[in-house]
């Protein structure tokens, strides 16, 4: 055998499982805290970020990544805070495409900065962008991301398809009082855009939780607004999944409409993935504050194998789920901190 093909079945042989008998292969890396925006419902217009030094740098993000692919990782999806401000951007989706292993590359981004990067992304590797847009009206856009002018995003999606990164999803947030009623001409975009325009409830996190809490819009609710504006939806996939989000077709639609409930129906049963922060820890669950320190034993020299070691132990322990239900919230954290 040569080496290669003994480090493409080692790739093969490793399945990393968590006490629940849930397969855990997609990787969702924050590759910064930091953000062009200040959208009301992640952070506060006075967010302080964490120093530079607390961040992994580009050498050791190199490292983890090299870990997580010998546990059979094969999905990446680039996040943060916003990862378009992050350095290096191109080359870091070319060195997750170059991972043994890797099947897919995506990002979540607002879209700000993509009308520079589509290009040199596609060409590192880059395969699907999810751009977040809460609302048409410059108005309301301006009023829900404080600093952001939906023009940019406009552009930036146009970027993405004309690069052919294609089906191009869009998240929108829906929060009481900022763009609940924006939900239907969202939702229209999908006659005549093979988009997939994805709803997701508001999720609530440490200093923000109340406004989260008071802000939340059901997807129930949301779809009694599209169906009173559009018509009826229709279920696709037999109502199974895509990713965690639940989707619908409006009838004679090019694209489709997907509810992301969270809090409302919690998807955790699925769930196949974990967080890598941006500061190095490994973090189980979106929504419970378990992680594992991965920056420490980077900084006293520790390898892919060690840290590989390290985070198969910790995966064992991924908790079940969430429990909003129950009043938990996490509290060490807010979104930007973890990554979607
Ligand atoms: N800055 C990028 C963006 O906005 O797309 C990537 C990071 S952002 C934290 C990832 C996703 O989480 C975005 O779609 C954003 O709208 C969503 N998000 C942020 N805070 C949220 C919250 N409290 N509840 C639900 N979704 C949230
Ligand atoms: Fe920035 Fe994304 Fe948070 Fe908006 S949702 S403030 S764009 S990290």
């Amino acid at each position: 055998m040569t080496t290669i093909a003994r480090a493409d079945a080692a790739v093969k042989s490793a399945r990393v499982m968590d006490a629940f008998g849930r397969h855990i292969h997609y990787l969702r890396v924050s590759l910064t805290d930091k953000c062009n925006l200040r959208c009301v419902y992640c952070m506060p217009e006075q967010m302080v970020f964490r120093p530079n030094e607390e961040l992994l740098t580009d050498d050791e993000l190199a490292i983890v990544l090299r870990a997580a692919s010998l546990l059979g990782f094969d999905k990446y999806r680039l996040t943060g805070g916003e990862p378009t401000v992050r350095p290096n951007l191109p080359a870091i989706v070319k060195q997750i495409a170059d991972l043994p292993g890797t099947r897919e590359i995506a990002m979540t981004t607002n879209g700000i900065r993509l009308a520079q990067l589509a290009g040199p992304l596609k060409e590192a590797g880059l395969r699907r962008v999810n751009v977040s847009l809460d609302s048409l009206d410059e108005t309301k856009f301006h009023r829900m991301t404080r600093w952001g002018h939906v023009r940019d995003v406009l552009a930036g999606i146009e970027a993405v398809e004309a690069a052919g990164m294609t089906p191009i999803k869009i998240n929108c947030v829906v929060v009481r009082g900022f763009n609940e009623d924006d939900i239907v001409t969202l939702a229209r975009l999908t006659c005549e855009r093979d988009w997939q325009v994805r709803f997701l409830e508001v999720m609530p996190f440490a200093d923000v939780a109340e406004f989260q809490q008071a802000s939340i819009v059901t997807t129930r609710e949301m779809i009694e607004r599209i169906e009173a504006g559009l018509g009826k939806l229709v279920e696709l996939n037999d109502g199974r999944l895509d990713g965690e989000a639940r989707m619908y077709r409006l009838p004679g639609a090019r694209g489709e409409i997907g509810f992301i409930s969270p809090v409302s129906a919690p998807f955790c049963a699925n769930c196949n993935r974990v967080r890598l922060t941006a500061d190095g820890t490994l973090r189980l669950c979106l929504l419970k504050d378990g992680e594992l320190d991965l920056r420490t034993p980077l900084r006293r020299g520790a390898g892919a194998e060690e840290l590989a070691d390290l985070m198969r132990q910790a995966i064992w322990r991924k908790p079940w789920g969430h429990e909003l239900a129950h009043g938990v919230i996490p509290l060490n954290r807010i979104m930007s901190e973890i990554g979607g």
